[in-house]
């Protein structure tokens, strides 16, 4: 695969050649085969792997620091001098889980940014007013979670454009963390990209709650970006999660942090 990947990708982007071998060693059944068929593209595409792994290895701080050197234009930690982390939800807004997400939040006293579906705040308006009037933030993550991989660049940016109709916001996520270049170029100046470090792994039916809030707590630092999904899929996980996670950063005196915009 490395041979292969060499003689298609110029040496200019080798180095994100040894990222997707590095990421790759932690890859099983189709994921493998998928990112062996990306490494095919001239057009390299930014992947935010991590959401396609397995088992704890996915979460490695070196994966991390590989990929936030390479993809420096993209938001992937925060700098901050204090006990400040940023917690983010996306999918929502859903009236089966972002009410419950916000109560919880509340009994923290925590603010979190949410990045939602335009198709979600379409049909779910009053709880995304109830996000923005308790003080979280929001982000664009496309009318109904298009992947990058698979579209073409006008309907991807399209697709934002229908999303900013519903969401006021200058951050965006990529759903699945799957962004090209041609997209990332046509969006950058409007957009500041945030993608995460910090993966709590609830999207994963075969992860337990207590591996999820386990994920969090061994890699998260002041300014980690954690990804938490209000979604039915990871509901089951997130509400195991997300308290444990609130209280245990709590008693460490952490602060949970909105993230602003960045333009
Ligand atoms: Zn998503």
């Amino acid at each position: 695969m490395i041979a292969r990947c060499e003689n298609i990708i110029n040496h200019n982007v080798s180095a994100f050649i040894s990222v997707q071998v590095d990421l790759c060693k932690h890859f099983v059944g189709n994921s493998l085969a998928e990112t062996t068929s990306h490494c095919n593209r001239t057009e390299i595409t930014f992947t935010f792997v991590a959401i396609n792994l397995k088992g704890s290895s996915m979460y490695s701080e070196r994966t991390y620091n590989v990929m936030e050197k390479i993809f420096k234009g993209l938001v992937w930690s925060i700098p901050t001098d204090n006990n400040s982390i940023f917690i983010t939800f996306d999918d929502g807004p859903i009236p089966e889980v972002t009410p419950w997400v916000l109560d919880t939040l509340k009994k923290y006293d925590a603010k979190a940014t949410f990045f939602c579906l335009g198709k979600n705040v379409e049909k779910n308006p009053a709880i995304y007013q109830r996000i923005l009037t308790e003080g979280h933030s929001v982000g664009n993550h496309t009318y109904n979670h298009v992947d990058g991989w698979r579209i073409s660049k006008t309907k991807y940016v399209e697709n934002i454009n229908k999303c900013s109709e519903w969401v006021n916001s200058r951050l965006f996520r990529p759903p699945y963390g799957r962004l090209r270049p041609v997209h990332y170029k046509m969006i950058k100046n409007d957009y500041s990209v945030v993608m995460w470090n910090v993966l709590c792994g609830d999207f994963d039916k075969r992860l337990s709650g207590e591996k999820c809030v386990d994920n969090v707590i061994s890699n998260t630092k002041p300014g980690s970006i954690i990804l938490f999904h209000d979604s039915i899929k990871a509901y089951d996980r997130l509400i195991y999660a997300l308290p444990r996670v609130l209280e245990y950063y709590a008693e460490k005196n952490y602060s949970f942090k909105p993230i602003v915009n960045f333009l």
